[in-house]
């Protein structure tokens, strides 16, 4: 069976060796990431701007990118209870705060009084500092804003409603605009990633990086048939490539996630939801690709870290939360790097792009502002760790060095690390979801 093949089961062919390792090293990682979401302050609360900004490229009215205008795609809205309706569901729960250094020293905590007199607030208060080697715009340093801290585990990502043509002008906007000029489904067309098939001697080293110096791809040829494809020169750059699969592994997993967690509107019952699953996913095996690709690529951004985390302080004043969160931390990544090698950035930005790589950089800010044009507070919030947490992906990958001496690598600000090893969670969480839609996918052919 090929990888093209349109049945779910078949999307991840048995036999190939990297997406067999990635799915072993998500057994290992996916409880560790699960603890350290659930169990830390540190890594539960993030801090975001999440209204303070407008979307920068157009008019939310003119563009129907407000919520408004999103939720009218449910059809029969007005007759379900309110609860239910797309702007219920889009909204925030739990506790959010202010940002605790912008009130008076003497006002007690809001924040602390949504987290519990036992909490320390010292686990999630940072300093604000940028650096130009960011790949996203800092999401907590809003002109005359500090943000918010939002409770990721009170809003979990899930299905909201939000949908019609404002979802699809931001993702339109983020494929097009700001992904090299390049429609997805023109991109999609291209079929898999070559690195995951490390067993196929016409394949690459690593996941979605071109062999042969950039000449070839394993994927879906002009003929229509699989196998080593010679790019066009336009092709021939690994660098958009790779954009455009952590673009599309991203959307996948956000859609992995609302059929996952979907709301069925008859019952009001929470839960999987099989068709939701097809219609997103059958027929495109890239984008169950692009997921275990986003996986290489954030879990080992994370192994990269192990050195850099060592002296980390993650609760300033606070040495036992800070070393208990700290071992957590360094477990992942100690976790994370035992693994086989599954992404190798070092084949990018060779013969000194620079100016390539400070293009990718800024592409990938305009993605990040796009998440500002996203009209549902709950889409927003995880649009934005996500993007965050890539971009961080992405700065780790392309500017740390591990082996460097203390002080050397760019500053890794709290947000950063908070919404890297957030995102590789919902990413985990993904290819346990796609394992279940298999089983329900198997269970159905066995009864037909
Ligand atoms: P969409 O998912 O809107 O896709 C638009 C088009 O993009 C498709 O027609 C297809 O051509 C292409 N496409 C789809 N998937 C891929 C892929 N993986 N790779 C490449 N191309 C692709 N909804 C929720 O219920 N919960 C959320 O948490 C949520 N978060 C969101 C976050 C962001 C940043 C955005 C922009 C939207 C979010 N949405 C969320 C909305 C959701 O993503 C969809 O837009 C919505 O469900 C409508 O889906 P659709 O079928 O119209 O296709």
């Amino acid at each position: 069976p090929s990888v093209c093949n349109n049945s779910p089961s078949e999307l991840v062919p048995d036999g190939c060796a990297s997406y067999d390792t990635i799915e072993t090293l998500n057994r290992k990682l996916n409880p560790l990431l699960q603890e350290i979401t659930h169990d830390t302050d540190y890594f539960s609360y993030y801090r975001l701007d999440l209204f303070g900004r407008t979307c920068p490229f157009w008019d939310d009215e003119g563009m129907c990118g407000n919520i408004a205008c999103a939720v009218t795609t449910i059809d029969d809205e007005k007759d379900i209870p309110e609860i239910w309706r797309a702007e219920e569901l889009g909204k925030l729960a739990g506790p959010k705060a202010s940002h605790p250094i912008s009130r008076e020293p003497t006002e007690p905590s809001p924040l602390r009084g949504a987290l519990g007199a036992e909490r320390e607030e010292s686990c999630i208060v940072e300093e604000d500092e940028c650096d130009e080697r960011d790949y996203c715009v800092p999401e907590d340093e809003t002109e005359g804003s500090k943000g918010d801290y939002v409770s990721l585990l009170e809003n979990p990502e899930r299905f909201t409603g939000y949908a019609g043509a404002g979802a699809q002008n931001v993702w339109k906007a983020i494929y097009r605009e700001n992904c090299f000029d390049r429609h997805p489904e023109l991109e999609e067309t291209k079929g898999g990633l070559a690195g995951f098939s490390k067993r196929n001697p016409a394949a690459m080293e690593f996941a979605g990086v071109m062999q042969e110096k950039g000449k070839h791809e394993f994927g879906v040829g002009k003929d229509g048939k699989q196998g080593l494809v010679e790019l066009d020169a336009d092709d021939m750059c690994l660098e958009k490539r790779v954009f455009h699969r952590v673009i599309s592994g991203m959307h996948a997993s956000i859609s992995m996630h609302l059929c996952w967690d979907y709301l069925n509107q008859s019952t009001g019952e929470w839960g999987p939801n099989y068709e939701c699953f097809m219609s997103r996913f059958k027929g495109h095996p890239e984008r169950v690709q692009n997921i275990y690709f986003n996986y290489a690529v954030l879990a080992r951004a994370v192994s990269k870290l192990q050195n850099y985390l060592q002296d980390y302080t993650f609760c300033s004043g606070d040495t036992y939360q800070s070393r208990i969160t700290r071992a957590k931390v360094l477990k992942l990544a100690k976790t994370a790097a035992s693994a086989e090698p599954i992404f190798d950035e070092s084949l990018m930005f060779k013969n000194e792009m620079t100016s390539l790589k400070e293009e990718f950089r800024n592409r990938f800010r305009n993605v990040s502002r796009l998440m500002d044009c996203v009209g549902c507070d709950k889409c927003r919030l995880w649009g934005k760790v996500q993007t965050q947490g890539y971009g961080t992906a992405l700065k780790v990958l392309f500017e740390f060095d591990e082996d460097a001496e203390p002080g050397v690598n760019p500053v890794l600000r709290r947000t950063e690390l908070v919404a890297l090893v957030n995102t590789l969670h919902r990413v985990s969480h993904s290819l346990i979801a796609l394992d279940a839609f298999k089983a329900m996918w198997d269970q159905r052919q066995a009864e037909e």
